[in-house]
Parts: C-alpha cells; sequence; structure tokens
C-alpha cells in the first residue's frame, strides 16, 4: 500500500525522534524500511526503534568497498539487537571492472554510486511504503532543509528522517547513554564514513569524495 504524498501530516517537525518513530511504525508497519550505513545515526535508529516496534525491519546497501570497520560495526549491531539486517547489493568489485574497467571509482564516481548504491537501493525499496534515513540537517548545506517526514518522490515512497533536527552532540549523548556499538572510524577523525575509496578524516561530511566536487552518492 502506497500512500498519497498530500497525506504527509506538517506537524510532525515538532515531534521528537521517537515519537516521529512511533508515528511511523503506526502509519506504514511492516511496510516501514530502515536504512543502516553502520555510521553513529544507524546505532541510534536502530535502538530506538526498536524500542518501539522489535520487529522493525533493516536494510543495508553493502557496496563491497566498505572499511572493515564497518563491517565489524554491522555485526556488533546484529550481535547486540539479535537482528538480521537485509543486504541489497551492486555488481562485485571484478564484475564491476569486466563490464565497466578497472577502479570506475575514479574515472565517473557517479556511475559507480549508481551501481553499488542508487540500483541497490531501488531493489530494496521496491515493494515498501516508506524508508527511514539518519540524515540530519547540519550534516552539509544540502541537507539543511531536511524534513522529519517527506515524500520521496524518485521512489514514490515516504521518507522518515527522525534525527533531521539533531546535532552531532545529541547523537553521541544517545549512544554514550545507552553504550551502543558504534563505528569506530568516527573516534579516528571520521565525521561520515563511506566506502574506502572515496571517504577520508574530516568534520561533517567533508572527508566525503573529499577531492572532487561530489556531496552525494545519489540515494538522498
Ligand atoms: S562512494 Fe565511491 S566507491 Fe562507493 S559507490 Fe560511490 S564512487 Fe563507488
Amino acid at each position: 500500500m502506497t500512500l498519497a504524498p498530500e497525506s504527509v501530516p506538517t506537524d510532525l517537525e515538532e515531534l521528537s525522534a521517537e515519537e516521529v518513530l512511533e508515528h511511523a511504525v503506526e502509519r506504514f508497519g511492516q511496510g516501514l524500511y530502515v536504512a543502516c550505513s553502520f555510521q553513529k545515526e544507524s546505532s541510534v535508529i536502530m535502538h530506538m526503534l526498536l524500542e518501539i516496534e522489535p520487529d522493525a525491519r533493516f536494510f543495508t546497501l553493502d557496496t563491497g568497498l566498505l572499511f572493515p570497520e564497518t563491517y565489524a560495526t554491522w555485526e556488533a549491531l546484529e550481535r547486540r539487537f539479535g537482528v538480521e539486517i537485509d543486504v541489497f547489493q551492486g555488481p562485485t568489485v571484478a564484475r564491476q571492472a569486466a563490464l565497466y574497467g578497472d577502479e570506475l571509482w575514479k574515472r565517473d564516481p557517479e556511475a559507480c554510486c549508481d551501481l553499488r548504491k542508487v540500483s541497490p537501493l531501488e531493489q530494496a525499496l521496491a515493494d515498501v511504503d516508506a524508508w527511514v534515513s539518519g540524515l540530519r540537517r547540519e550534516q552539509s548545506p544540502g541537507r539543511s532543509r531536511a524534513p522529519k517526514l517527506t515524500w520521496d518522490d524518485r521512489r514514490g515512497i515516504h521518507k522518515v528522517n527522525p534525527l533531521a533536527d539533531w546535532s552531532e552532540r545529541d547523537v553521541w549523548r544517545y549512544i554514550h547513554r545507552y553504550e551502543l556499538p558504534y563505528n569506530p572510524l568516527h573516534d579516528r577523525g571520521y565525521g561520515s564514513v563511506g566506502c574506502t575509496h572515496c571517504t577520508k578524516p574530516g568534520a561533517g561530511r567533508e572527508g566525503r569524495w573529499a577531492e572532487s566536487e561530489r556531496t552525494e552518492c545519489g540515494i538522498h
């Protein structure tokens, strides 16, 4: 069931992250699907949502080029919460090289992100009513107006950003309060964590595609 975009309520901006998730669970039920990038926001959302809905469903986009620390965080979260995170993937690195040549991420990062992130995301969201992301407004100018609940026009479903108005400090306070597993790369200067070839240490999203104009991979 996909709900019409005009039914997006306008008063959600006043709600806390927990209340936004409660609303999403009540409204979308099992049609709600949570994207996990294994950055610090994923730890918060997973804990918060499972307190509300123990059967909540999670997925990740495994590009095959994630940091070992990211894979370890994935395992740690599954262990801590007893959940199994669904996986969506693009072609293997070898297959991509055979089809498009070596190191596509250097020559054409947009095409690489399309293959490894955008297409797998479309598969993940093909049969759901709404997805949840860890996007926060302070992460970048391009995200500064992200609503807590919006209509994702590209996919024809709703998108929930429960942490939209959270600061970095809010995120860390929550993680420490509940002693949640989190990606250790954050302690080594990585404000944001993506693929190994395209992520460097840096505040906020500064370290993502740091040597190019690129700021987003195309999923948001
Ligand atoms: S972030 Fe880099 S390596 Fe990862 S999918 Fe995009 S271009 Fe490819």
